[in-house]
């Protein structure tokens, strides 16, 4: 086991107005010709980024706490991902593993079926993009099954694409005005302890969970239960202790498949190398992407060797899917993970926002604080209710933004904060943010 390595200081060091020149001229020539629809959190222009910290077109070095949507979960020009890349990329940058085949695929499904929950013969197949990896667990779930129906949970965030914005939750900005979705799509009531009305169980929820689906559905007519096991966008929801247990069990029961998708909870992120270790369920098929690229566009679906297999050659797959210079990237990332400990790493960044962030809650609109390693957010409320505030979300993360801290919001109302930095972020600057953070919120 070695600590990280970095390349750039990791310090805050700001040099110009936030944002500077270089990045106003940026963002008018963005306005210009890039897309409205297309939107940044942040106002700066990154030139270079490495562990803890974003550098900006005007050299300003910014603390970073999203890790590109919990992506970067290595930093992001780790040294070993930068050097497979550098190698992949001078030998060939492309073949197609749909035309001529090429080792590093086989490795990243080899290290896919070691490290994912489940002592099962696995096998995989490698896209670009999360919202791809979803749509072709849902194909393999049909296929498999000869079932139409998805049962998939409320507060869900899936992808962008028209099966995704289906499954997902949240209307704005992810589905308005983008319809008709697809059909056979059927949100059941999850688990969000703190929004209970009166306390229950995890077994309780999943089996309210379970009678609205058999009630409004029918479980012989579902192929596929899909839920995170920690909610990223909706809000890094924490279902009760033994509700995904029971879904599982109820899936089993009624020859369903259980996918979890770990798109962002994956890979190290929740002080585990996968979420759904804490709820000792073991998914038929499991989605990854973010940090399994390592920064390079790759995602996959694992599972069941005689689920995955139920296909038909052809079937599944893309262009691009499994780029090689994807495929050297995670395994660069991989390794990075296992050198650096970097589930050890994550549950460290835990420890150290619980110190300084639960001592506000209960008090001031700060209504909980929740999630798992280095993937902890901070839900705001009206004072003395649970109505989310989102107004002061988004006032909290503009203040942090001004004084150079990357921060994204989340929650299925929008009035959650969320820290996810890279987990090679030094412990320094984690403390430096999360004091900014304290005092944004008692301003
Ligand atoms: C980000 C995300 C996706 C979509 O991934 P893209 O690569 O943006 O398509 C799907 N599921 C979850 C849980 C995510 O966090």
């Amino acid at each position: 086991m070695s600590e990280p390595i970095y390349h750039l200081p990791q310090e805050r060091r700001l040099v110009t107005e936030l944002p500077g020149p270089r990045s106003r001229e940026l963002a008018a020539r963005r306005d210009a010709v890039v897309a409205a629809g297309v939107s940044s959190s942040s106002p700066f222009y990154a030139t270079a980024a490495d562990g803890g910290v974003l550098i900006d077109a005007d050299g300003n070095s910014m603390i970073d706490l999203g890790a590109g949507i919990a992506v970067t979960s290595v930093g992001a020009s780790a040294p070993k991902v930068v050097a497979n890349v550098q190698d992949a990329v001078a030998n060939f940058t492309h073949t197609s593993f749909a035309t001529t085949p090429y080792e590093s695929y086989i490795e990243v499904c080899e290290k896919l079926a070691e490290l994912t929950p489940g002592d099962f013969e696995k096998k995989s197949v490698l896209v670009s993009s999360g919202a791809e990896a979803v749509e072709n667990a849902v194909k393999i779930a049909r296929h498999h099954t000869g079932r139409a129906a998805v049962a998939v949970a409320e507060n869900a965030f899936h992808g962008r694409t028209n099966l995704t914005m289906a499954l997902t939750s949240k209307a704005m900005p992810y589905k308005a005005g983008f319809g008709p979705f697809a059909p056979e799509i059927y949100h059941f009531p999850s688990s969000y302890p703190y929004r209970e009305p009166a306390p229950i169980s995890g077994e309780e929820a999943a089996r309210r969970a379970i009678d609205h689906l058999e009630t409004t559905v029918g479980a012989e007519r579902i192929a596929c239960l899909l839920q995170e096991p920690i909610q990223g966008e909706g809000g890094f929801i924490v279902p009760a202790p033994g509700y995904l247990e029971s879904l599982q069990a109820w899936c089993r029961a009624h020859g369903i498949v259980f996918i979890l998708d770990e798109i962002q909870c994956g890979f190290c992120r929740s002080g585990r190398w996968f979420a759904s270790e804490y709820d000792g369920v073991e998914p038929d098929l499991i989605t990854t992407a973010k940090a399994l690229g390592g920064g390079l566009p790759l995602a996959a679906v694992t599972g069941r060797a005689e689920i995955v297999d139920s296909a038909q050659a052809g079937g599944l797959g893309g262009t691009y899917g499994g780029n090689p210079v994807s495929c050297a990237a995670s395994l660069g990332a991989i390794e990075t993970m296992e050198d650096w400990d970097l589930p050890a790493r994550a549950r460290a960044i835990e420890a150290v926002i619980r110190a300084k962030v639960e001592p506000l809650v209960g008090e001031g609109g700060v209504g909980d604080l929740r999630g798992r390693g280095a993937m902890m957010a901070v839900e705001f409320v009206e004072p003395g209710t649970v109505r989310p505030d989102a107004a002061r979300a988004g006032r909290i993360a503009r203040t942090l933004l001004a004084q150079g801290v990357v921060v994204l919001t989340c929650g299925i109302h929008g009035n959650c904060i969320r820290f996810l930095p890279p987990l090679t972020i030094p412990g320094s600057l984690l403390d430096e943010a999360l004091d900014l953070f304290v005092g944004a919120v008692a301003a």
